[in-house]
């Protein structure tokens, strides 16, 4: 069996409780050392065969898993945030179910919730935005055609912007060209929930030149969007002059 785990964006009581039980309990592990935190391989056993995927390639990550399936063992495989995003899970979901080895999926908190976490930000924020756009700079992994960024941000939506901490230039060119302004609220969240994590608050127009100064290259997202604004509608949900399934409306409009 083989246990895909999201690991959580690095603090280690961020895993879920599953997560965490079936690393406890595997005879394998094998983790995205570029960020997955370390001491999280502290839940393994002992006994346990703890690999780097960072330096392996799809066909070695499958090899372990096979030889682990083989023996009768468990692999767990570690991925940061929640696999499901840029985690190359589909590619390893595929042949393990060719090969008739089985697998299951847990999820785990992604990145882009911590860091919404350290930059006290809510991305669907009433009268602002009601819509977060996931999405990455092309770099040497291309992005198809109609997603390009400058396309995307044509929406003004909360953005959450991965993998691109060494293309804010073009990040924020691109930006520009949607329905954002030189104005529009910025945060580089460098490390969320890690102890190093920092928040560095800025706006499009020096959002490059912000991450410069500071040395951001990597393991940053870059959020940007009105969410991070100071102006926004108070919500519906919790108006007393509105009526939900759950309360009655206490006062007239
Ligand atoms: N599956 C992961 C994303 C993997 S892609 C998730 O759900 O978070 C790797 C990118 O994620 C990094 O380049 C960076 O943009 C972002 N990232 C991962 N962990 C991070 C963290 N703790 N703080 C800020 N960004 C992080």
């Amino acid at each position: 069996m083989v246990h895909f785990i999201g690991a959580g964006p690095g603090a280690p009581d961020l895993i879920t409780l599953r997560g965490k039980v079936l690393l406890e309990q595997a005879d394998t592990v094998i983790y995205a050392g570029s960020l997955v935190n370390p001491v999280l391989l502290g839940f393994c056993r002992e006994s346990c065969r703890i690999y780097n995927s960072a330096r392996m390639t799809l066909e070695e990550v499958l090899s372990v898993m096979r030889e682990t399936e083989k023996s009768g063992g468990s692999t767990a495989r570690l991925h940061t945030g929640d696999p499901s995003l840029y985690g190359a899970i589909r590619e390893q979901i595929d042949a393990l179910k060719r090969e008739g080895i089985s697998y299951d999926l847990t999820p785990g908190v992604s990145s882009f919730c911590a860091a919404a976490a350290a930059a006290e930000a809510e991305y669907t924020l009433p009268g602002i935005s009601q819509t977060v756009i996931i999405t990455r700079m092309a770099g040497r992994t291309p992005v198809p055609e109609k997603e390009k960024l400058a396309l995307l941000a044509q929406h003004g939506a909360s953005m959450a912007i991965f993998l691109s901490a060494g293309l804010l230039d073009a990040v924020q060119e691109a930006l520009l060209k949607g329905a954002y302004t030189e104005e529009t609220p910025c945060a580089i969240v460098y490390k969320a929930s890690w102890p190093e994590e920092r928040v560095l608050y800025t706006r499009l127009g020096a959002l490059a030149q912000t991450a410069k100064e500071q040395n951001i290259t990597h393991t940053a997202l870059i959020l940007a969007g009105d969410f991070l604004g100071g102006s926004y509608e108070r919500s519906r949900l919790y108006d007393p002059s509105f009526t939900t399934g759950f309360r009655s409306a206490s006062e007239e409009k």
